[in-house]
């Protein structure tokens, strides 16, 4: 991984959001490029905790710049990889997350196999066997090692479990933390901040990045979007991309609809949710990272047209060939 090492960029920025609340941006915006939120009040809270431990301790070292110690809470937004990788150098923090959210890390954010996935494409013969087996495999491992070194991960599991909404109350200051899953993920919970109009969206929003859709339905991120529309908050820090207004979460809502409705039309002609996806004119989101990312989109809309339940598991290797493929055929750049 020395080689890997070299190569590796942290291109996180801090960005104040409101009078109490900042960011850390990742701006790469490639897939684990996760942001983080402060509330810099109470002992501070922190909103997720990046993809490994260099970006993360990156992230402690910006954040350090306006708190006065280490924060003594983390909340987690969900339960994937990228937002909670960080997790084990909150060392005595309270980490609050949705009640599943334990269950799922233990299954969907195991650090071994994204590390052994990177470890293959490292060496020779893994690499000529993932070239030949599982090419959007290799692609992404290629991608990730440019950026991110898993090793050293250990999950650190939230201790602080909740259902429907919790409230902490910041030295007079509230943070809501309101369940919304499972749309994106099963345990997708959005941070609301009503004194200051911010929302920490979690993966609910991705801004100029296409989506990545994992365990939910399409009616429940609509509905999760619709929700923080109606917060009306001034400013809408995203799980991926850059800070936006409510705008974030209605293009959002527009490119969920367009590819719901856009993958309905293939379904019904009898096309597989690949053919599909090379084909759905991408219009104004081509523009975005990662089009081909599409599939997932597409996948998961094919999931529900065949009324299967929502929270079938996901072939990784596969989901990533897919990608590929998509990618590769609409000679466009393969990017995750
Ligand atoms: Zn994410």
């Amino acid at each position: 991984m020395t080689g890997n090492f070299r190569n590796r960029r942290a291109v996180l920025k801090l960005q104040h959001v409101s009078d109490n609340c900042f960011a850390v941006l990742n701006e790469k915006n490639r897939v684990c490029d996760a942001n983080s939120g402060l509330v810099n009040l109470g002992g501070g809270v922190v909103v997720d905790t990046q993809s490994d431990l260099f970006h993360a301790r990156r992230m402690i070292e910006l954040f350090g710049k306006v708190w006065r110690g280490m924060p003594k809470r983390v909340i987690n937004t969900h339960e994937d990889g990228d937002h909670v990788w960080g997790n084990q150098l909150f060392e005595s923090a309270e980490i609050i997350a949705h009640r599943t959210v334990p269950e799922r890390m233990k299954q969907v954010a195991e650090p071994g196999e994204t590390q052994k996935l990177l470890k293959g494409a490292d060496s020779f013969l893994s690499r000529s066997i993932l070239r030949a087996t599982h090419p959007g495999a290799l692609a992404i491992a290629r991608q990730l090692g440019q950026d991110y070194d898993f090793d050293g991960i250990k999950l650190a599991l939230p201790t602080t479990l909740f259902d429907e909404r919790y409230v902490l109350d910041l030295d007079g200051t509230e943070v809501h933390l309101i369940y919304v899953g499972p749309c994106h993920q099963v345990g997708d919970t959005i941070v609301h901040v009503p004194k200051e109009r911010v929302v920490f969206a979690g993966d609910v929003i991705f801004r100029q990045c296409t989506p990545r859709g994992w365990t939910g339905t399409y009616q429940k991120w609509l509905e999760a979007l619709d929700l923080i529309i109606w917060l009306d908050p001034e400013v809408i820090v995203p799980g991926h991309g850059s800070l936006c207004g409510v705008e974030g979460a209605m293009e959002m809502k527009a490119y969920l609809e367009y590819v719901r409705e856009e993958s309905a039309r293939y379904f019904q002609r009898g096309l597989t949710s690949i053919e599909a996806s090379k084909r759905i004119d991408l219009g104004p989101y081509s523009g975005w990272h990662a089009p081909a990312r599409l599939y997932l989109n597409v996948e998961r809309a094919y999931r529900e047209f065949r009324n299967e339940s929502a929270d079938v598991p996901w072939d990784s290797a596969k989901t990533f060939d897919a990608v590929y493929k998509v990618a590769t055929e609409r000679h466009i750049e393969v990017e995750f």
